[in-house]
């Protein structure tokens, strides 16, 4: 019987588990986790810190009795991994409750360690209520602190997915939110014109945004910015950026890519065979350049557990690079992008050309028809799709997942006006968004 012990009880740990498992009823499956939470929707925290989703328990998929009884899979939660020992095809556990320490053998190890958020160098931060949000147990801790504490204005550090929803969401608790952000303009994987859009938003939405400087001291209350202006917030959510988990991967001689995440192959084996790397900690290429991409979403997590099991059960599906496809929800807008932006296209020095198109989302005249832009990169020769980036109303998500299509099927940007898509009034119109960028195209 094979063994597989796997690190990590989430997005990819637990995914890649129950997958298993549906394709290899006999395997030996042991997952640890040092947290206390196993397979909850790290995503769905946000809006339980902001009362959309009133019952926190909802976002926990299952837990290690349930898992064991339905899957057969032994996880032991409140257990770290310290060490990995590749020629003894052993690992070292702590039990973090006990203090024990013992070792676990596997013919098999997956490791889906995901990231740690961010602590930036401030003066006095401990002076400080700070915050960051990475795991169910720092939302219970923001959470709990909201309930008991009533706080009334809160600083969000870092205008990213994170910072943003978090910025959304203790509004809608009524709290007063500044968002600082190191950068001229926030969310650094949009083109500068559609994250522009999201700033007015925010400024319409009451969120103060200030750009261009970061926290650079804090004396309780007292929070300084490196601009010179002094603000004064109850608490700070620290949400600068995530860091690969990959010191287990690194002590045990892994090989470490120039994203910061443990490389891997087509099916996701680091230099290693025996050893396979998925999730927020994992390096992969880019679907369009080749070249190293680390993309710390729950998307590719769970493509990679597939591609994991698979290769386990002697399917060798390999993978096809990532793309970085997300969405994000502002209020009431929602933006979402795939590929390549314009700052990556100018760093690559790839040549391109640019369709946009404004419209609606649906047919004019149905009542709730909302306003969406809609850009595409192409490569002027080949005319295929670099990346795409859509913002406004309803629909933004189902136009870019078209186009995630399209650059899957290698199709270029003037096959886009012959697809033909979904059309009644209240859904799109009969030349939709995603055709009138064809038709743009071919005619530039
Ligand atoms: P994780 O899910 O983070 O799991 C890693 C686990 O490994 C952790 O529990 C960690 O404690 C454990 N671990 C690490 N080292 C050890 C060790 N040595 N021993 C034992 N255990 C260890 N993605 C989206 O696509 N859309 C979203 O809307 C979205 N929103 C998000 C919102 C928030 C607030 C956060 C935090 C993330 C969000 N994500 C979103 C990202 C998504 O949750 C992650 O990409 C996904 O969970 C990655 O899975 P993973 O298995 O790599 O890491």
């Amino acid at each position: 019987m094979k063994k597989i012990v796997i690190v990590g009880a989430v997005g990819g740990g637990a995914t890649v588990a129950g997958q298993i498992r549906f394709y290899d009823p006999d395997a030996h499956i042991v997952v640890f986790d040092r947290d206390s939470t196993m397979s909850y929707a790290a995503c769905g925290t946000p809006y339980v810190i902001g009362g959309v989703i009133e019952d926190e328990r909802s976002i926990i998929m299952t837990d290690p009795e349930k898992f064991k009884k339905k899957r057969d899979v032994n996880v032991k939660l409140q257990h770290e991994v310290l060490e990995i020992d590749r020629e003894g095809k052993k690992v070292h556990v702590q039990n973090l409750v006990t203090g024990e320490q013992f070792q676990e053998s596997y013919d098999t190890l997956i490791l889906s360690p995901g990231g740690s958020a961010v602590m930036p160098d401030v003066e006095g931060i401990e002076s400080s209520k700070v915050f960051t949000l990475r795991n169910y147990e720092d939302m219970q801790r923001i959470d709990q602190f909201i309930k008991t504490q009533q706080p009334k204005n809160a600083i969000v550090s870092g205008g990213g997915f994170i910072g943003l929803e978090m910025a959304e969401n203790l509004k809608h608790l009524g709290l007063d939110v500044t968002l600082v952000h190191k950068s001229p303009t926030i969310m650094s994987i949009l083109d500068t014109d559609i994250s522009l859009l999201i700033e007015k938003e925010l400024a319409l939405q009451g969120v103060k945004l200030l750009t261009g400087t970061t926290i650079e001291k804090t004396e309780g209350k007292t929070i300084k910015l490196g601009n010179g202006i002094d603000l004064q917030a109850d608490f700070i959510i620290m949400s600068i950026g995530l860091k690969p988990n990959t010191e287990l991967a690194e002590k045990a001689g892994l090989n470490i890519g120039e994203t910061g995440g443990i490389q891997t192959n087509e099916f996701m084996q680091t230099n290693d065979p025996s050893i396979y790397a998925i999730g927020d900690a994992s390096e992969n290429s880019d679907m369009v350049t080749g070249d190293p991409k680390r993309v710390p979403l729950a998307s590719p997590a769970h493509r990679q557990a597939f591609i994991v099991a698979q290769h386990l059960t002697g399917n060798k599906l390999a993978k096809k690079g990532l793309l970085g496809t997300s969405v994000l929800k502002v209020f009431s807008l929602t933006a979402a992008m795939t590929g390549l932006n314009e700052r990556s296209i100018k760093d690559k020095n790839l040549q391109s050309a640019t369709v946009t198109h404004t419209g609606n989302s649906n047919a004019g005249y149905y009542p709730d028809h909302a306003q969406i832009t809609l850009k595409v990169h192409y490569n002027p020769e080949t005319r295929k799709i670099l990346g795409a980036q859509c913002i406004g109303g309803k629909g933004v998500d189902k136009r870019i997942d078209v186009i995630v299509t399209a650059i899957y099927a290698g199709l270029t940007v003037d096959d886009l006006q012959a697809l033909e898509l979904c059309y009644a009034p209240p859904y799109s119109s009969p030349k939709d968004p995603i055709n009138m960028i064809g038709y743009k195209a071919i005619t530039k």
